[in-house]
């Protein structure tokens, strides 16, 4: 556990009881953007960042892993799909020698390969196998949950009704645990429609990174049709989707434009732009501060700023940086809730630095 006064990456003090903090100092040089950028156009003359924001205990476990793997192995390390959904991240990971596959049947026989935060299906792990693959699986904790969820009430003979994006990843990980019995539905006009073999035996589980509100509805929804439908004890949306929804909707009411730093494939980064655009204010997606639109800024004053869960802080340094350029004074942050959950890397990594330790190898470094 931490103190109840914590620090971000960047070094700023975060109180969860003094909810607005000022962040840096007006005149502060943020890495990635010159002292010298001449002065464009005006903008908005107050920065209000969301707390919390960015990477979750699960990203940082993923992106560790591969760091740690390529550390200990050297490269090539293979990586099947974007360990976390973050074009930086991943262009970094690349320089450093991991090499980012769509599936396993791509990754040379006897290779390493490392799975990504959103979790695989049993038969991948099979396909690894028959490969001879060495495997790191970096899934979050919390997908895994979720997956062991859905191996339960298949066990037990559920139809099991999946709240989530056609598509995405994670899906497509939880799908694979049962997929005789597993059935998705991505809206609540989907469920009116939705038919089952035995209505009184019938069991919903989520995808980790949605809308709290429109998943409430979804399952509100799924509670009238089947009203002995059962769930998952805790919530599957995890926390730091959560956290980061409800930071974002109090980042709305104070602010005249939003912008979120994240990719469009970060289901959590893109939930947020809709939660900010839910709650009365115009809001954009952007992987990097160059992509802000002049017209974006027009007439706004105060501008919140907040990323998903998959988006290192640099980029919303760069972000802060870019409107301090342009005249904006006053930045601080807006915190509603402390975090401070972490997780151990994964076992495969924790076993290959133990030994190292016992064998008087020096560890390296993650940097
Ligand atoms: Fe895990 Fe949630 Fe982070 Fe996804 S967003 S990696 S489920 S903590």
């Amino acid at each position: 556990m931490e103190d109840s006064l914590s620090r971000c990456a960047c070094g700023i003090r975060r109180n969860p009881t003094a909810p607005v903090t000022p962040f840096g100092a007006p005149g502060t040089l943020v890495p990635g953007v010159s002292s010298s950028s001449p002065t464009t156009s005006a903008g908005p003359s107050r920065v209000l960042l969301a707390a919390p924001r960015g990477y979750c205990a699960g990203v940082d476990r993923a992106v560790e892993a591969v760091e740690h793997a390529l550390d200990l192995h050297g490269a090539p390390i293979y990586v099947r799909k974007e360990i976390v959904h973050n074009k930086h991240v991943v262009d970094e990971l690349e320089k450093r020698g991991a090499i980012f596959v769509d599936q396993e049947t791509e990754v040379p026989e006897g290779e390493r390969v490392v799975f990504s935060a959103h979790g695989v299906a049993p038969s991948v792990h099979a396909n690894a196998k028959t490969r001879n693959l060495t495997t790191i699986d970096a899934t979050c904790p919390l997908v895994t949950k979720v997956h062991v969820e859905a191996k339960k009430f298949a066990a037990d003979g559920y139809t099991i009704v999946l709240i989530g994006h056609e598509g995405h990843e994670e899906v497509e990980g939880t799908t694979g645990e049962a997929p005789e019995n597993i059935v998705l539905v991505q809206t609540e006009d989907e469920v009116e429609t939705l038919e089952v073999e035995d209505p009184d035996r019938v069991a919903y589980i989520t995808q980790t990174t949605l809308s709290v509100d429109e998943t409430t509805s979804i399952i509100n929804a799924l509670k009238r049709k089947f009203p002995n439908i059962t769930g998952p004890k805790t919530d599957d949306i995890c926390y730091a989707t959560t956290n980061r929804q409800q930071a974002v909707k109090a980042l709305a009411k104070e602010c005249d434009l939003v912008l979120v730093i994240g990719s469009t494939n970060s289901s959590n980064s893109v939930r947020l732009v809709e939660v900010a655009r839910e709650h009365g204010v115009d809001s954009h997606l952007i992987d990097f501060h160059h992509e802000v639109d002049e017209a974006w800024l027009e007439g706004v004053e105060t501008v919140g700023i907040t990323s998903g869960a998959s988006a290192p802080e640099d980029l919303v340094e760069d972000l802060v940086g870019f409107f301090r350029e342009r005249g904006a004074t006053d930045v601080s942050e807006l915190n509603t809730v402390e975090e401070d959950v972490r997780f151990m890397l994964p076992s495969e990594i924790r076993k290959e630095l133990s030994a190292r330790s016992e064998g008087g190898t020096e560890l390296p470094v993650v940097g």
